[in-house]
């Protein structure tokens, strides 16, 4: 038993150092790749599940590396937060992405994801408005998504950034509903315009009677509180047709478009005008 246990908290050690030294190596590459243009952004649509038109577009970070090949932000997200990384990264995310947006026509938003500790961070609410007006994009175009974990901890600064932004005319999209611990207490005190319920209530294992009845549910709440509901990761006709039929307004995943790189996306609004 001794020398199993010696093993394995070797085996342990050697998996952390090598977890620490991945980590390390994104830390700095990825303050380099946003200098030598390795990052983009691509969007994808959210659509209309009544008229199917697209309502918004949610932009979402990708890096091409050299050698690496394309790395999932989900892979380096994370490690952009620890690191403090992320607040360079979302201002620049923030700025690219509304520089795109500027082209599309009016009554289509832009929807970008922000970290928690962007939001912490010293002059986060004048980098957002700053990265408007440099794009020249309305702030009335703009669509914040956060998540729950982002109220854990009840935090001022948090409050602060939220209310200052949505006098601005910002707008707020709660992310991942149904994933955390403290969503209904953080309806209550922002003023969220939109709920986006998780994919996990949409697709995979559990599908079914219940999560339609969480959806339905989610989504007459919605329409008592003048909040709109998007259905996240839609990838068949069929779960199309049984979100539509919960009420649920706004639908978003593979069935109707991967994330596109900008000019793809100026062509799928354009497609839809024309049409
Ligand atoms: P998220 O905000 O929940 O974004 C939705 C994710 O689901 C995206 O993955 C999207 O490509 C994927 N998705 C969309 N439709 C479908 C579908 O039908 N089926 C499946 N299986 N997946 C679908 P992605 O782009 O890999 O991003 C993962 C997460 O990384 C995002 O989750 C978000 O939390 C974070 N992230 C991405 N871009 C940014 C960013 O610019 N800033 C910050 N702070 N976080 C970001
Ligand atoms: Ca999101
Ligand atoms: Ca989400
Ligand atoms: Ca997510």
């Amino acid at each position: 038993a001794k020398v199993g246990g010696k093993n394995h908290s070797r085996f342990f050690e050697k998996s952390m150092s090598r977890n620490l030294m991945r980590r390390r190596e994104i830390e700095a590459e990825l303050r380099a790749a946003i200098q030598r243009d390795e990052l983009s952004i691509f969007f994808q649509p959210i659509i209309d599940l009544a008229t199917g038109r697209i309502r918004t577009f949610e932009a979402l970070v990708r890096w091409f590396h050299p050698e690496k090949g394309e790395l999932r932000p989900d892979e380096f997200i994370p490690v952009a937060e620890e690191t403090g990384v992320i607040v360079t990264l979302g201002n620049w995310i923030t700025a690219q992405a509304a520089r795109a947006a500027v082209h599309w026509p009016e009554d289509v938003t832009l929807a970008v994801n922000l970290s928690p500790m962007q939001i912490r961070a010293p002059g986060a609410a004048l980098g957002i408005l700053t990265a408007l007006r440099d794009a020249g994009l309305a702030p009335s175009r703009l669509e914040l998504e956060v998540t729950e974990s982002l109220f854990l901890d009840d935090n001022q600064s948090t409050a602060n950034f939220i209310n200052e932004l949505s006098a601005a005319g910002i707008r707020f999209a709660l992310d991942d509903f149904g994933t955390g611990y403290s969503s209904l207490g953080s309806i209550h005190k922002f003023p969220f315009s939109k709920i986006k319920v998780d994919r996990s209530f949409v697709s995979g294992a559990n599908v079914g009677r219940k999560s339609e009845a969480i959806i339905r549910a989610v989504a007459e709440m919605g329409a008592r509180l003048d909040m709109e509901i998007v259905a996240e990761g839609l990838e068949t006709v069929d779960q199309v047709r049984a979100v539509r039929a919960t009420g649920c307004t706004l639908g978003q995943g593979y069935y109707f478009s991967r994330a596109v790189p900008d000019y793809l996306a100026a062509m799928l609004i354009a497609q839809e005008r024309e049409g």
